[in-house]
């Protein structure tokens, strides 16, 4: 078959990458001027690592990402350290990356967090998500933590990583987030933009084709060839 993919990004990339291994005619068509869309990196010549636009990591139980890095043969550069996660809040930090150090926290009440460590217990141990899409997770979690545990602990990262749309994600979003999180984070040696240049490679090698700077106008159903000017942000 002869497929067209939208964006270059990991999902656009790695659907490039399995339609070719099956031999199937793919041109991938990105507006920007590189792969990788959210994921990507930057680099100065000077740099061994890229730098990321947005700060990224992998969960041990992300199997689907490790299974393709395995696929791509690039196992030797995943690796996996265990970060000191710690809550910024009043000026000071403070460590969270145990009940024992979550229930030490002095900025909740007892009852706070006699609230909050059952959710996210339940949230760790629960499996049917799709029972979770019916709500936001700002809706799903002010009501069973509570507002001030939520506005402490949660609302702060969803509107750190949302802006103006945080109340708009939804629950089965943010059960991911705690379902599948592991203590130790996975990293790929010289940045993710150094993974992201793998795929390229091997897509391109697997012989889909790669339109850069070819934004496709999906209203219209046309291509417009103009070449854009990315930036760190517009990605
Ligand atoms: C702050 C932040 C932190 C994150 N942290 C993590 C993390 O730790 N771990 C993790 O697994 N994920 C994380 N993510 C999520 C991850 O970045 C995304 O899930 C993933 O990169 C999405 O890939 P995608 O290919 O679906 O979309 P995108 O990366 O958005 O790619 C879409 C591509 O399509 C192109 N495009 C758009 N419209 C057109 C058009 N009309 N014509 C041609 N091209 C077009 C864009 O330029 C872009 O390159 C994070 C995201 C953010 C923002």
């Amino acid at each position: 078959m002869k497929i067209a993919i939208i964006g270059a990004g990991v999902a656009g990339l790695t659907a490039a990458y399995h339609l070719s291994a099956l031999e199937h005619q793919v041109v991938l068509y990105e507006a920007s001027g590189q792969t990788g869309g959210l994921a990507s990196g930057f680099r100065d010549a000077r740099w061994e690592w890229a730098l990321e636009r947005f700060y990224h990591h992998w969960f041990t139980s992300d199997d689907a990402i490790i299974d393709l890095i395995r696929q791509l043969g690039q196992e030797d550069k995943l690796f996996f350290r265990r970060p000191i996660t710690s809550i910024w809040y009043k000026g000071r930090i403070y460590p969270f990356d145990s009940y024992v150090r979550a229930m030490l926290f002095p900025h909740l009440s007892i009852i706070d967090k006699l609230r909050a460590a059952p959710v996210a217990l339940y949230l760790r141990l629960l499996r049917d998500w799709p029972r979770l899409e019916r709500y936001t997770a700002h809706e799903w979690l002010t009501r069973w933590m509570g507002r001030r545990g939520y506005q402490i602990l949660w609302e702060p990262l969803l509107v750190g990583k949302f802006g103006e749309y945080y109340q708009e994600v939804n629950m089965a979003w943010f059960w991911a987030r705690i379902h599948k999180r592991s203590p130790r984070l996975g990293y790929f040696v010289g940045g993710f933009q150094a993974f992201l240049d793998v795929l390229t490679e091997r897509v391109r090698k697997q012989g889909a084709e790669i339109r850069l700077h070819t934004p496709w106008n999906v209203s219209k159903q046309k291509r417009f060839p103009q070449r854009l000017v990315s930036s760190p942000t517009a990605c």
